[in-house]
């Protein structure tokens, strides 16, 4: 069945990725997909676009979304120190609060223009609950203890998990595990067992601070990621968050393995994990590198358009060179995304998912604005309320004239949330 229909018409400048950009043309959906790209297009619902600069759809490929109740609370602490305190705070948490805070923190994301996000958090039954209901892409799932493995309850997780996807294509299983030093290496050799098993991902924190890496060295004599491969785990379903500590031969052992590293630059800076990961050596190994925000009680924005540009930042500082620019970046959090995620989107083609983002021409910010400087401007000068309309899988899931509405429509949450809020702080 080929679905509804809808013309994006006349669209002012179309990034189809992080090379082509073209200039008053019609973008064709239906159903899921885009199914054609051209001049004098047309069928079903005609959105006018003279006023957009369209682009594909952003994926968040390393979040814990219900973290948003934490944002601004807690701001001081390097990660370990600051680690400490969440936990604290995380005793507090009730299921219903961590369906209610992941809600609000994927409509944000949708209002942001991004379209599908990774997340590890507890109760992910919840934060599914929520991903159902807002319509956002997601890849999530279990996170698996030493607690649960033991007591052998890890796969009938997986599968109780898998079974509450079943029916909806925009969300993925993935079989979640904090970090190497939060658990036995039996844990992750089970979890990656499940994951060849049912074929999924798994998602892991990875080499964030000088501290993990010291331990592990003198635990096993070996770096975090050889220590992943000895244990025989480590391959192309392998979602690496971090990374801020790394090295040549570790890097080498992951494109071997052809794993995929998420680099979440604002929140390493500000837990000052002080690494420098080596984001040119990554793609001159031809890794693929995705990009996240953290959470929001980390980062503490959830706007990827602010991510794009301090990845840039970053590396420019650390390594005196200007190298790394708009094109990489861009395509780590789009092109990247959609590669982690396995969809076939992240690029405004035909038969690809028809995930997008419309951004407003006539927002100060982004002008001047050319063919030549458009990906600049995404890049370095947009943010999140630039967005006009997120589409994910040809639905119109979030438009800014609804900003209101969904503002009114979650008072009762916000309040429920400061409660908790309030319990902890
Ligand atoms: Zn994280």
């Amino acid at each position: 069945m080929a679905g509804r229909e809808i013309t994006l018409k006349n669209c002012r400048y179309v990034v189809r990725d992080h090379k082509v950009i073209e200039e008053n043309i019609d973008i064709l959906i239906e159903g899921r997909y885009i199914v054609d790209i051209g001049r004098g297009l047309g069928g079903g619902d005609e959105i006018d676009c003279r006023e957009a600069i369209v682009l594909p759809g952003i994926v968040n490929a390393h979040t814990h979304a219900a973290m948003w109740i934490f944002r601004g609370l807690f701001d001081r602490g390097e990660l370990h120190e600051w680690l400490k305190n969440v936990n604290k705070a995380e005793e507090k948490l009730t299921p219903r609060i961590v369906y209610l805070a992941s809600k609000i923190a994927m409509l944000e994301m949708l209002s942001n223009g991004i379209t599908a996000f990774v997340d590890m958090y507890y109760f992910p039954e919840e934060t599914l609950k929520a991903v159902k209901e807002t319509g956002i892409r997601a890849a999530l799932g279990p996170v698996l203890t030493d607690e649960v493995v033991e007591e052998g309850e890890s796969e009938k997780l997986v599968k109780s998990f898998i079974e509450k996807t079943k029916g909806f294509s925009r969300i993925k299983t993935v079989v979640n595990v904090r970090s190497l030093y939060s658990v036995s290496p039996e844990t992750i050799r089970e979890a990656s067992k499940l994951t060849q098993k049912y074929d999924l991902d798994i998602h892991m924190h990875v080499s964030e601070t000088r501290r993990e890496i010291y331990l592990c060295k003198k635990r096993t004599g070996l770096f975090p990621v050889e220590y992943l491969n000895s244990l025989g785990v480590l391959n192309k379903r392998f979602i690496l968050a971090h990374l801020g500590w790394v090295t040549s031969w570790e890097l080498s052992l992951i494109k071997d393995k052809n794993a995929s590293i998420v680099h979440c630059p604002a929140s390493d800076m500000k837990l000052a994990t002080a690494g420098f990961f080596p984001l040119r050596e990554s793609l001159d190994f031809g890794i693929n590198v995705g990009l996240g925000t953290d959470g929001a009680a980390s980062n503490n924005s959830l706007d990827m358009f602010r991510e794009m540009k301090v990845a840039v930042l970053l590396q420019r500082n650390n390594y005196w060179r200007t190298d790394i620019g708009e094109r990489d970046v861009f395509r780590m959090a789009i092109e990247n995304g959609y590669r982690i995620l396995n969809i076939k989107g992240g690029v405004i083609e035909k038969n690809n998912v028809a995930d997008l983002v419309l951004l407003d021409v006539k927002d100060l910010n982004l002008n001047p604005l050319s063919r030549r400087n458009v990906l600049s401007n995404i890049v370095y000068s947009a943010n999140g309320n630039n967005v006009i309309a997120t589409f994910v899988g040809g639905e119109i899931v979030y438009h800014r004239e609804q900003k209101e509405a969904i503002y009114h429509s979650i008072t009762d949450t916000l309040e429920e949330i400061q409660e908790c809020i309030n319990e902890i702080a």
